[in-house]
């Protein structure tokens, strides 16, 4: 089972993301959630079968600092920003360094762009999230957790990431 860690500002869609890439649910105006949240997902690489344990960060990421338990044994992450909220995309920086502090700067980062189903309100352009992604070397994918354009992508990209760690 390989743990992986969804990061990123609040109400940028991180427990939308988990809901729908683990139960293909999606609930408009969720309601905010504390607490951590962790679902199971199982996927094919290569032949062989790739666990996932998703961990969501939920409610404690606006105080900026959490808990060892959530980070304790991460494998990887996807860093998750709000295509429609340039604030979320600039706070990357600090999350990648929280991440890279806790699990190590060797663990492979996806960072996902997410509500690209609301084009009328992008503040943030693809080249700005794809030129970030490269100066950290990492892979970079723009989803929605609304329609599920976008997300097996990205999780499989990360899962086959790990799978070459092994
Ligand atoms: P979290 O705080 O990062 O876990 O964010 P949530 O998953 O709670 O989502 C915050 C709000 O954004 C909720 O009202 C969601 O319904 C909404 N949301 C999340 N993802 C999307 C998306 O891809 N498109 C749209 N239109 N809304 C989204
Ligand atoms: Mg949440």
């Amino acid at each position: 089972m390989s743990k992986i860690l969804l990061i990123g500002d609040s109400s940028v869609g991180k427990t939308s993301l988990l809901l729908k890439y683990a139960d293909n649910e999606f609930i408009e105006g969720m309601p905010l959630s504390s607490g951590l949240a962790q679902k199971n997902k199982s996927l094919i690489i290569n032949n062989s079968i790739i666990n996932l344990s998703i961990w969501d960060i939920a409610g404690t990421e606006q105080y900026k600092s959490m808990t060892q338990l959530f980070f304790k044994n991460g494998q990887g992450a996807l860093l998750v920003y709000d295509k429609t909220n340039s604030e979320t995309f600039n706070c990357l920086s600090f999350w990648l360094n929280e991440l890279y502090l806790h699990i190590g700067s060797d663990k492979p980062v996806v960072i996902i762009a997410n509500k690209i189903d609301k084009t009328e309100d992008f503040q943030v352009t693809t080249e700005q999230g794809q030129d970030f992604a490269n100066s950290n070397n990492c892979k970079f994918f723009e989803v929605s957790a609304k329609t599920g354009d976008g997300i097996n992508e990205a999780f499989y990209s990360l899962a086959s990431q790990l799978n070459k760690n092994i």
